[in-house]
């Protein structure tokens, strides 16, 4: 990667120093209560290094959509509490977004300790890239780590704006570790993937990853297609999908795809119906060609299942973003599941096998396979748009390796 990451910084220098960090603690929020601190224990190895290295740290992050005002309801408040029972140091909370609001609180905060500001989100210069308030962060240290994946695929203040003003006054702005690695996975490995390369992709809606899979497509041997997307390529080839989830606006760029994508493009040959999306729905499996009118496709079908398995056990890349059915229901959740454990098996084998998007991870997760995974992406939005080989603005910004 040409930008530079923490592994980069002198850690011997940072005693007393300040750093500012830009991590992603959007955790879920139940009546004030954290009901997952997943992202919260993610930032911790970042945080960790600087602490050990005495520097102190300046934290920054969004929590839910305020709307560019103070709503207690998205306070990180609770967000500091539970940081200071998993860290050692002790953490600070600063009531303030604003940098300058914020520097008489700092003066409490002393050599390897944490000062979480209030969320980015409360003033409005957040989401517009105000550059004067990237600049009341940058003026509180000299080196800026981004940290957070999940907002780097948009230019706000507090990423792509705080370190395109922290270069401009002559200091650094580097990757912290979680991000350093999904670059590393989403961007380096699939920049020169081993072979077969296959990709799976799933998911509702075909439109949101027309992206993805035209980029994809003429760099994998295989991408196979599955979940309700798969749908709309039926209708492409002139087949009936009775009631099912089908984009209309979206058959004729279908149809440009299976052109384009010839043998490499792989369909379901079957596929498991139903009339209703209910738990103890009657499911059917039917050839793809042999849906009836009133029918439901909610998952891949058994044929497919094995043909997919079969070619992700040849693999020795894979690429899988978007869940094979309705897998949140059990009775449609077995092609998911199936294809799951084809890929982590994979893994066990020596693939590298990367996942992305928050549906996926939860489907993996219920499979129970994440930990045989080479690489779970956090980042749903922005692991979509590095797959699709676009540029991220929160890392762009950062100090290049060279300079
Ligand atoms: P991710 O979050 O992993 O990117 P998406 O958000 O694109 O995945 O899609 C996940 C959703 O797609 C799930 O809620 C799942 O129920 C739905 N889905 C998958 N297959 C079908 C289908 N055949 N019909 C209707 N919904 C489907
Ligand atoms: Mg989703």
């Amino acid at each position: 990667m040409n930008k530079k990451n923490i592994s980069d910084v002198d850690l011997d220098g940072l005693r007393g120093r300040t750093v500012i960090v830009r991590a992603d603690l959007n955790v879920p929020l139940d009546a004030g209560v954290i009901s997952d601190d997943q992202r919260i224990q993610a930032s911790l190895p970042t945080l960790r290094r600087l602490t050990d290295a005495g520097a102190r740290v300046v934290l920054l992050s969004h929590l839910g959509r305020p709307k560019g005002q103070v709503d207690p309801a998205y306070s990180l408040a609770p967000v500091a509490t539970r940081l200071n029972e998993l860290l050692e140091p002790r953490v600070h909370f600063v009531p303030h977004t604003d940098g300058g609001a914020a520097v008489d609180a700092l003066d409490a905060v002393g050599e390897g300790e944490v000062a979480l500001l209030e969320n980015t989100r409360f003033v409005p210069g957040e989401t517009t890239n105000d550059p004067a308030l990237a600049a009341s962060w940058a003026a509180l240290g000299d080196l800026f780590v981004n940290d957070a994946f999940g907002t780097a695929h948009r230019a706000h203040a507090s990423t792509a704006g705080l370190a395109e003003a922290m270069r401009s006054k002559g200091g650094e702005a580097v990757a912290g570790l979680l991000l350093a690695r999904e670059l590393e996975f989403l961007a380096e490995a699939l920049r020169l993937p081993e072979r077969p390369f296959v990709a799976i992709i799933g998911g509702a809606k075909i439109s949101s990853k027309i992206g993805v899979v035209s980029s994809l497509l003429p760099r994998v041997d295989r991408l196979l297609i599955g979940g309700a997307m798969a749908n709309t390529f039926f209708r492409a080839l002139g087949l009936g999908t009775g009631d099912s989830l089908v984009e209309e606006d979206s058959i004729g760029v279908a149809k440009e795809l299976l052109d384009q994508g010839g043998d490499r493009l792989v369909l379901p040959v079957d596929c498991i119906v139903a009339s209703e999306i209910t738990p103890d729905a009657e499911r059917r499996p039917t050839g793809r060609t042999a849906v009836q009118p009133g029918d439901r496709i909610l998952d891949i079908g058994p044929r497919t299942r094995e043909l997919f398995a079969g070619t992700i056990g040849e693999a020795r890349t894979i690429v899988w973003n978007g869940p094979m059915g309705v897998f949140e229901i059990d009775a449609f959740a077995e092609g998911t599941v199936h294809i799951a454990h084809a890929v982590a098996t994979a893994c066990d084998a020596g693939a590298i096998g990367i996942l992305g998007g928050g549906d996926s991870a939860a489907a993996a997760q219920r499979a129970g396979v994440m930990d045989r995974l080479t690489h779970v992406s956090t980042g749903g939005g922005a692991s979509l748009e590095l797959l699709a080989g676009a540029e991220l603005p929160g890392v762009d910004a950062l100090t290049d390796r060279s300079s």
